[in-house]
């Protein structure tokens, strides 16, 4: 993945030469965007709306693993995760900024690819990509994304707003892209150890979730056209299971959630149960969904109920009652994030 066709050595642009390069790709489309890159800073207008700002940073060998994910992707992803955090807070995502460790082993060519994936999730989202940084780097790729979003200041969710008994719903299905990066894992290892060709036959859709995942502004837009206003919100990184948590405790509440009632696809399922993993754990604990959980009030249960998009997992509780995970026999045990180190070792 790292040996394209043609190679061109970052060192015969140079930096301004790769900033050049870059540049001359990017179309400006929003009005608020008043300048973007090729000065100092960019300027936006904010045009009496609320500014959300929020950043991730992905580290080669800790967030990515360029053996099995292609730049195009990488960048795709890149964009949209930090797009989930913004639709997360009920806001619409302007502008992105990009900041770009770079190691000589990467060629011009390279960084190309990293750029369409970007500019593809920015083009699909409605978003400008304003300005950034580049520089070199003794490891591996680093890669950082800051978005901007904005959001009337009567519209913003956070994670606080949950009221007791609202009911804590959930958009699309969970524990995907946790299973695709078994896959993905799983080939690359038969590949070290005896050459084989990756056989990911079968595997589209989980395949699909972790590498090219897609931050939910429909549901934002469903959301809207449904009338209904979330009273807390979260995109879905780490898993259900520690989502559910930062609700709830944001919102000093306890929650109850249904083991049933989580949405898991079929593929998903047989997947996990392949790797002798239960699927309901991948589902709470997996993460990278990238879907969105929030609470409504308890009226607008008519609203919401039986929309395909959307499960009702569980609901609030009072802060007493803590945090219950609920199974098929009535069982009820206590809902703790493990995250992904105890998925592995389970
Ligand atoms: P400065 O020295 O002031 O940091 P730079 O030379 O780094 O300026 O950047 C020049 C312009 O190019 C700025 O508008 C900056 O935002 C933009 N830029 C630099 N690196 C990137 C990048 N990786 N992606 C997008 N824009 C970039
Ligand atoms: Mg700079």
């Amino acid at each position: 993945m790292l040996e394209p066709t043609s190679r061109t050595e970052l060192a015969t642009l140079g930096e301004f030469g790769l900033i050049d390069r870059l540049a001359a790709r990017i179309v400006i489309g929003q009005p608020s965007t008043v300048k973007g890159i090729g000065d100092d800073a960019a300027v936006i207008d904010p045009q009496a709306l609320h500014q959300v700002v929020t950043t991730d940073l992905l580290v080669e060998g800790v967030h990515f693993d360029l053996g099995y994910v292609p730049l195009r992707h990488l960048g795709y992803k890149a964009i949209a995760v930090n797009l989930s955090d913004v639709y997360a807070m009920n806001a619409t995502p302007r502008q992105v900024v990009v900041g770009l460790a770079l190691s000589n082993r990467f060629p011009v060519e390279a960084v190309d690819e990293l750029y369409e994936g970007m500019m593809l999730a920015c083009r699909n989202f409605d978003v400008d990509l304003v300005g950034g940084d580049t520089t070199s780097s003794r490891s591996g790729l680093v890669i950082s994304v800051t978005a901007i979003g904005a959001v009337a200041r009567e519209d913003v969710v956070y994670r606080s707003g949950a009221g007791q008994n609202d009911l804590l719903v959930v958009s699309g299905d969970l524990g995907a892209a946790y299973m695709g990066l078994q896959v993905l894992e799983r080939e690359k290892a038969v590949f070290q150890d005896s050459g084989a060709q990756p056989d990911l036959e079968g595997h589209d859709y989980i395949l699909e979730r972790q590498l090219k995942p897609e931050p939910r502004r429909d549901i934002i837009e469903l959301l809207k056209k449904l009338g209904v206003r979330p009273t807390s919100m979260i995109d879905v990184s780490d898993g259900l299971a520690s989502e559910a948590l930062h609700l709830a405790r944001n919102s000093g509440l306890g929650v109850r959630i249904y083991d049933e009632k989580i949405p898991i696809d079929p593929s998903t399922y047989s997947t996990a149960r392949d790797f002798n993993l239960d699927p309901t754990t991948c589902a709470l604990n997996g993460g990278e969904d990238y879907e969105l959980l929030f609470t409504v009030a308890q009226s607008d249960f008519e609203k919401i109920k039986g929309n395909p998009s959307l499960s009702i997992v569980g609901h609030m509780t009072d802060a007493a009652s803590g945090y219950q995970l609920v199974d098929k026999q009535g069982g009820v045990h206590p809902l703790t994030a493990q995250g992904w180190d105890a998925l592995l070792k389970s």
